[in-house]
């Protein structure tokens, strides 16, 4: 029985797992990853399509991606002494780090709720995952999280800032102090960073155990797969060794390169969304028994009438409307759902399905 074998061979911590569900989003609104809903202007798809036959598919990419990191270093402003590391969308940076430090007796820190990538990666590492829960107002906890430090000694701590699904920028005091008290690595993950307005990027070299991680998803480049990692050379030497030297392809390369060239097209569109999450928000917050909760991103996290929030998300997606749904009973996020910030008019269906679900 192939049972058998995969029960003998497959390791628990990954029969464990449920793997990460993308759901079905054809013929729907697509409001529920956090992409960018603008398409490029027509004249830069030709001038990017007239580029491609200057790609060598022949041959194995650029292993440095040499071209893209200098690009990358001047739209992103990544200090010149510090080195990168690029990485198949930040997903794979954090499943590198995870490699590097993983052990039957190592700890990855996080906050909760956060990204949910984090916890899934240490545990498909063999590394145990420490959740601290955030404060009501889904700030740090403090104290919890200098205690959690001091007991645990986390090899790594990942900080999403801003968080993921929350929305909110976490008190830089309290991040300040949780680098200081670490052990080991404090990642702070801004893959929302194009619409926070705020930033550790110009921080990192200060301290010896700070790392800032990127990614072109959120800013419109979610199919391109592209993140980035920088800090101290002393860690991203270790974390390049078990880089694939591949990883990224010749096409994301010669795109990404061009994309960062125009980045002023992202920049107008990121800030078109930064306005648009602003209406969106008070939209929700004139709706009675909704309650949204304020947001650096380009999504927004509300609360619906208690008890409602599955009945909510399914009525909506019956409207033609996908967004995701975060409730769990009894959990911080109960009766919670997630909504992307997307054009104008896609802002506006949701607002009339939303409406209509809970009025
Ligand atoms: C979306 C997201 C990522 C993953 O981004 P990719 O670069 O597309 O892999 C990482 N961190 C946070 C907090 C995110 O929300």
């Amino acid at each position: 029985m192939s049972s058998d074998r995969i029960a003998r061979w497959i390791r628990p911590a990954v029969r464990a797992l449920s793997a990460y569900h993308v759901p079905p989003a054809s013929g729907l609104i697509k409001l529920d990853a956090m992409e960018n809903p603008y398409p490029w202007p027509t004249e830069l798809q030709r001038e990017w399509l007239a580029q491609m036959p200057s790609v060598a598919l022949n041959r194995y990419p650029d292993p440095q991606s040499t071209a893209l990191k200098s690009q990358l270093r001047a739209v992103m402003a990544v200090p010149e002494a510090m080195p990168m590391v690029l990485g198949n969308g930040s997903d794979e940076l954090i499943q590198l780090i995870a490699m590097a430090v993983s052990g039957p007796d190592r700890v990855m820190l996080a906050p909760e709720p956060t990204f949910v990538m984090y916890r899934m990666i240490a545990e498909f590492t063999g590394m145990r995952f420490v959740g601290v829960p955030l404060q009501e107002d889904f700030d740090l906890d403090r104290n919890a999280m200098l205690a959690a430090i001091d007991q645990h000694q986390p090899a790594v701590v990942f900080l999403a800032y801003p968080n993921n699904p929350t929305g909110n920028l976490f008190d830089r005091g309290t991040i300040d102090l949780i680098i200081s008290r670490s052990p080991g690595l404090v990642v702070v993950d801004e893959a929302y960073h194009a619409f926070a307005g705020t930033t550790y990027m110009d921080q990192i070299g200060r301290q010896d155990n700070l790392v800032v991680m990127r990614t072109l998803s959120k800013m419109g480049l979610a199919g391109l797969r592209l993140g980035l990692m920088a800090g101290p050379a002393s860690w991203m030497e270790e974390f390049e060794k078990i880089r694939l030297p591949y990883n990224i392809n010749s096409l994301t390369q010669m795109s990404a390169e061009f994309a960062l060239r125009h980045s002023a097209v992202f920049d107008e569109q990121t800030s078109e969304i930064r306005a648009q999450r602003g209406t969106l928000f008070d939209a929700l917050k004139a709706m009675p028994g909704v309650r949204p909760f304020p947001s650096h991103a380009n999504f927004i996290l509300f609360r619906v009438p208690s008890g409602r929030g599955v009945a909510v998300f399914d009525g909506l997606k019956r409207r033609g409307i996908l967004i995701k749904n975060l409730h769990r009973d009894g959990s911080p996020l109960a009766d919670c759902l997630r909504v992307t910030v997307g054009t104008p008019a896609e802002n506006q269906q949701f607002l009339a399905a939303l409406r209509a679900e809970v009025g």
